[in-house]
């Protein structure tokens, strides 16, 4: 019987815990502050945004909304990521991508203190993780860790596969595999748009995660019979019946729950715990600052 792990279910686990968190930060006069920063017409990531203020509002972290002009100069994003980074109120700040093609979003990554940077973006975040001390790790890879661990799959000793190597998941994905801690001691192969014969390594996989955006690139015939199967992509694509648009993952579930012994759904499998590790992250962020112990 193929396990569906339920990244709602999982998710809501971690925002009641995270609740708790809140109530004791709060009885410290430390209530957690995120500020999302959204430069941009994008209808999606003005969806985003308003979901994270949503989330945030469940658990009762204070949320800050900064929205400024798609066409308004960089200096400008600049200044407001240096009001946050200097105001005491505000714990983690994050900075809606895409930026507009005018801004370095490398430039912005850079100046968001790396204290307040809960998507774990900034270099010097990016560098702890790969040293092996991470302070706070990547939102959706470590969202996997958690399924993963919530499904009971040990990753230790286990053959992994992560399909693409992006700065926000694959990349990330690969370290976090790798580190002598829990949820690690994998032995990791990353493949990307160059690999030669994908279906060649993902058939060598315990454990697949698909992270390429391309719909279905992983169907049941690229997967060792018992893998675990999790899938990052969110693809909008034409429904099958011409009506309209549907969501798809970057794994052919149908054909995949077949072979797998376990595997997310999309949606419904990683997204939520992308959007939950975001509370997790802000909720250790306010942590470390005030030195107030919470249990994460
Ligand atoms: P990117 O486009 O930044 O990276 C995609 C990666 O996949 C690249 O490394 C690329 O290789 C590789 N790739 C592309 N095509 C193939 C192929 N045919 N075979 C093997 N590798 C391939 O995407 P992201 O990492 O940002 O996102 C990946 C997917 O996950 C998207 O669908 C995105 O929407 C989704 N996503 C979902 C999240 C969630 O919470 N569920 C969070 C973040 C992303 P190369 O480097 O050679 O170009």
């Amino acid at each position: 019987m193929t396990e569906i792990i339920d990244g709602n279910a999982v998710a809501s686990t971690l925002r009641e815990e995270l609740t708790g968190c809140v109530e004791t930060l709060a009885a410290a006069d430390e209530r957690p502050t995120l500020a999302t920063v959204l430069m941009s017409e994008d209808p999606a990531s003005e969806t985003y945004v308003s979901m994270k203020q949503d989330d945030c509002e469940e658990v009762g972290i204070g949320a800050r909304d900064v929205t400024l002009d798609a066409d308004a100069p960089a200096e400008d994003l600049f200044e407001v990521v240096d009001d946050l980074n200097n105001d005491d109120d505000v714990n983690a700040i994050l900075v809606q991508s895409p930026v507009p093609d005018h801004v370095d979003y490398r430039e912005v990554l850079e100046r968001i203190d790396p204290m307040k940077d809960v998507d774990a973006f900034h270099p010097e975040n990016v560098g702890r993780l790969v040293a092996g001390y991470p302070r706070y790790k990547p939102c959706t890879p470590h969202g996997i860790q958690r399924l993963l661990a919530a499904a009971d799959v040990d990753t230790e000793g286990k053959d992994a596969v992560v399909v693409g190597r992006s700065r926000i998941v694959g990349k990330p994905m690969v370290n976090l595999f790798i580190q002598d801690a829990p949820g690690g001691n994998a032995t990791t192969t990353v493949c990307h748009s160059r690999t030669d014969d994908l279906a060649a390594k993902t058939r060598e996989a315990d454990i697949v995660v698909a992270a390429a955006g391309v719909p279905e690139l992983v169907d049941g015939s690229m997967l060792e019979e018992g893998a675990v199967v999790i899938d990052v992509g969110i693809n909008r694509v034409e429904a099958e019946d011409g009506d309209g648009t549907t969501l798809v993952g970057d794994v052919d579930f149908e054909s995949a729950k077949e072979k797998a012994s376990a595997i997310t759904p999309v949606p419904g499998g990683v997204g939520p715990m992308t959007r939950a590790m975001l509370l997790y992250n802000t909720v250790k962020a306010t942590s470390l600052q005030t030195d107030t112990a919470v249990e994460l």
